[in-house]
This record gives structure tokens, sequence and C-alpha cells, in this order.
């Protein structure tokens, strides 16, 4: 291989010298995102992986083309034309909101002075920056003063380092073996936990789920019987994990009287009580609620608390948070290495965060919360938060007095679980198909993006509404689409469904 022109790639290099092409470029990618974003009409061009497989496949990446528009072009054709557009009011599936513009600015100043939040000779400033927000954040659950946490690319990771820690407790307190170990969280607790019991390498049984009531919300009469069955069997319940805004339903399991629970349980030791973890990876949001705080009363007194800035504070992928009531357990995460953080600096009171995380090098994802918090306040935040909740409060009315549909609980945040209902008939059976369709048809559509989920093994319809731009026509609107959809589905195959193998034609 030939470097034709030696130095050819300097230009490229941020730096001192390079500013005016560095201006260029990114003015040049901002009006690109601009253009897009003013002319999406839809969340989705309806792309299928197979038809846009061969573009990307196609593009050579041993000839580059040495120009930024060039690039921008290309990336139009393999990105930009056919991404899913979050901020469109008719993107109503999962957990991803729309972004504020002072937290975009937050990461194109982050990317570009590009600090690393492991230790304080990476970031300096950043590092306190990073801090403060932990600390506001702790306030805002109603922690005291001996909190702390650390910032994490998402819920998944925040819930695994919590559980990290009360494993490390719990091993610390009662010599418990993994094998042991028991993590109560309800049917409707996210998958994340899990993942996370798995990864720590506890047993396969190690996750116990208890019932939740018709509102999706854990029952504490469910979770005073496994804590009592637990400790019969001489198990060790190193955490009960309480969700605050349940991914499919929004519903927040009774802090108060886990907490409660918690407390009296012996659980590891004999007077610890039980490790409460909290995730309020979609909740997180009503800490900043004029409205709505109220719901989270309790959480204050967990051990630890999942926060996903990037779901209900509409700030850009990544930024998350793991906060815990003590900050002393934070110790268990950390580990000395001899060329980052040698104990000299622990000793001189050198801030480094890398003895409190999972991570070794790390984003400065705090900065986009903080320009959010320093542009437009925590108020703001919560205000468009709260306008997407009573959303979803008018379109659980629509919906519920819609006989096209049956819907399944109320959400205390902004989802919506429903199903089409086909006509009482033979079509009625094909009901599960024609839901799964009708979400198929729609997305390939482009014209809205809804998600789906599984309610005591049927399917389901799902909105999550995060924009606050998204109005009861919009959701109207979809409502008449995703029947239309159904319906043709019914109307085609009804015919048939007296014979049993065409009800699972999709399936
Ligand atoms: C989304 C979610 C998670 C996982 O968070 P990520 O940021 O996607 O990793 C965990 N718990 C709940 C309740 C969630 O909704």
């Amino acid at each position: 291989m030939t470097y034709p022109h030696a130095g050819a790639a300097r230009p490229y290099l941020f730096n001192d010298r390079t500013v005016e092409g560095y201006r260029r470029a990114m003015a040049a990618g901002t009006e690109r995102v601009a253009d897009r974003i003013r002319r999406a009409d839809r969340p989705f061009s309806g792309v299928s992986p197979e038809r846009l497989a061969p573009e990307i496949a196609a593009i050579d990446l041993e000839r580059p083309l040495h120009d930024h528009a060039a690039a921008l072009d290309e990336l139009e054709r393999v990105y930009l034309r056919d991404a899913v557009y979050f901020h469109h009011p008719r993107y109503l599936a999962h957990l991803n909101c729309p972004v504020v513009i002072p937290a975009l600015l937050g990461e194109a100043v982050l990317s570009a002075v590009n600090s690393s939040l492991d230790t304080w000779d990476q970031s300096a400033g950043g590092t306190l920056i990073e801090r403060r927000l932990i600390e506001w954040t702790a306030g805002r659950i109603g922690f005291g003063p001996a909190a702390d946490g650390v910032f994490t690319s998402g819920g998944t990771q925040s819930n695994l380092h919590a559980l990290l820690l009360a494993r490390e407790e719990a091993h610390a307190i009662a010599g418990a073996v993994p094998s042991r170990l028991r993590v109560i969280t309800s049917e409707a607790g996210h998958f994340s936990v899990r993942k996370a019991a798995n990864l720590l390498g506890l047993g396969p049984d190690a996750v116990v789920t208890v019932e939740t009531d018709a509102d999706r919300r854990m029952r504490p009469a469910a979770l005073a019987r496994e804590l009592d069955r637990c400790r019969r069997a001489g198990l060790v319940v190193m955490a009960v994990v309480a969700t605050a805004g349940t991914t499919d339903f929004g519903s927040i399991d009774p802090l108060p009287e886990i907490a409660d629970l918690c407390k009296k349980s012996t659980g590891v030791g004999e007077a610890a009580g039980v490790w409460l973890h909290v995730d309020a990876a979609y909740g997180c949001g009503l800490l900043v609620s004029r409205r709505r705080r109220h719901l989270l009363d309790g959480i204050e007194r967990a051990d630890s608390v999942t926060v996903d800035f990037h779901k209900s504070f509409f700030q850009p992928v990544s930024s998350s948070a793991v906060l815990v009531r003590d900050g002393a357990v934070l110790r268990h995460a950390a580990h000395h290495a001899d060329y980052l953080n040698p104990r000299r600096m622990a000793e001189r009171g050198i801030p480094n965060q890398v003895d409190k995380s999972l991570q070794t090098t790390r984003r400065f994802d705090a900065l986009k919360l903080w320009l959010t918090l320093r542009v437009m306040g925590p108020d703001a935040v919560g205000e468009l938060f709260d306008e997407v909740v009573d959303r979803a409060a008018q379109a659980y009315a629509l919906v519920a007095a819609d006989p096209r549909f049956e819907v399944v609980a109320k959400s205390p945040l902004s989802t919506l679980v429903f199903r089409y209902l086909p006509p009482e008939g033979p079509g009625r059976k094909l009901a599960d198909d024609a839901n799964l369709y009708a979400r198929e048809a729609l997305a390939a559509s482009g014209d809205a993006v809804v998600a789906g989920t599984t309610v005591d093994g049927r399917h389901y319809l799902k909105f999550t509404l995060l924009n606050p731009e998204t109005t009861l026509d919009d959701v109207a609107h979809v409502l008449d689409l995703l029947a239309g959809h159904a319906q043709r589905y019914v109307d085609d195959l009804a015919p048939l469904a007296d014979h049993p193998e065409v009800t699972h034609v999709h399936s």
C-alpha cells in the first residue's frame, strides 16, 4: 500500500491550526441534520434491512473520499435518509426521547474537548461538574450528605453496578456464597436485573419474581411472603429491586411499603435489613416534576437508585447514573492501577472518578445535563415530562372509549398498552396475529412507529409517549392506521379462519 502524500492526514487532526476546518465540518454536519429534521414528515422511511444492507456493504472502506461534504452526501444515503427519528410526533414506540438543544450543544463540546472522566488528570473540571450533578440528583432523590454515585452508560449498567455493590455488601456482612444469594423483583421488573445477576455469577435461580396487582405494581404481600420463604430456606436476599416506572406499564411499585419490608427483614446478617435498589430508569423524570414528584415518595429510603437521563430528561444517549445513599459502598468497585490512580493521589485527595466507576475511559456525559440545567432549569425539564404524562392520560381515555380496542391498565407515566379487537365473529381469533401484523405494516409504511409487548401470552401494542409535540390528534390518527391494518389482515384471512393452519401465519 502506498501513501501518495505524506502529511495529508495532518489537516484532519483537531488542533490550533485546524480550527477553521473544524468549524466548517461541524457547521456542514449541523446543516445536514437540520435539513433532515426540517424535512422529515415521517418518523421512519420504512426501509428493510435487506434493502439497506447492500448500500452499506458496497462502501469501500479502503478508498476514502477526502472530503467532509462528500462523506456527508454518502451518509445521507447510508444513514440519515433511513434513520428512525425520535423527534417526530408519531414516533410512539420505545423509551427514546426527543432531545433538548442545550444537551446537543453539550454533546458537541464534550466530544471535541474529549475529557475522560476516569481521572482528574484527564478531565479536571469535568470531574467536579459530574460530582455536582451527582450531588444535585441525590438531593432531588432525598438522600443525605453521605450519598454519592457516578454517571454510567445506561440503566443496564446502573442496575449492574448497584447489584454488584449489593452483592459485595452481602458478602462482606454474611459471607454468603453466590449460589445462596437471591434478588427479588416484580414480574414487571426490567430484564437487565436478570442479566446483571448472570454477570455477577449468581446462580440461575438467583432472580425471583413476585406477582403484581392489576396496575402492574409489585404486591407487598407477595414480597413479604417471598422474603419469609427465602429466610426459612436459608437463602440470603441480597437485594430487592423495586421499579419506579416499569418499561411496559410505567407502573411504580409501592416504594414506602417495600422500604418498610426491606428494613424489617433480616436478609443479610442479623440486623442489616435488605438492600433496596430502585430502578427509576424511566420514572426519574418525576424528580423534576412540580406536579408529580410525590409519585416517587419513598425513593429516598433506597440504598441505590438507577436514573436514565436519556429516557425522561430529554438527553441524548447516553446519559445515566447510579446513586447510593452511603457513598462508602462505592469502594467495592475501586481498584488501584499503578499507572492510573496511585494511592498517593487518594492520599492527596485528588478526585478520581475511576475509583467509583465500572468503566475506565468514560465520556463526560454529565455535561449535557449540566448545560440543560444551566440553560433551561429543572422545572422546564419537568414540565416537558409532565406534558407527556398528561397526554398519555388523555390517550388512555381515548382508547378506553373506543370499542375497536381494549386497553390493559392506566399508566401513571406515559405508556399505553392496548390491542385491536376484531369484531365478534370468525375474525376474533385472529386478534393476536392481526395486532402483530398491524405493528409491522405500520412500521413498513413509516407513517408511525409503535411498540409491541406480550401480556398473559397475548400480543399487545404499546405507545410510549415522550414527545410533548405529540398531540391527541396524532394519537387518534395512529389508532386509525393501526385499526385499518389490523382489520385488513382479518378481512383477508377471516374467510379461511376455519382452517386452523392459517391462524398463525405471522407468528
Ligand atoms: C430502559 C430501562 C432499563 C435499561 O436502561 P438502558 O439505558 O436501556 O440500559 C432498565 N430498567 C428500566 C425500568 C428501563 O425502562
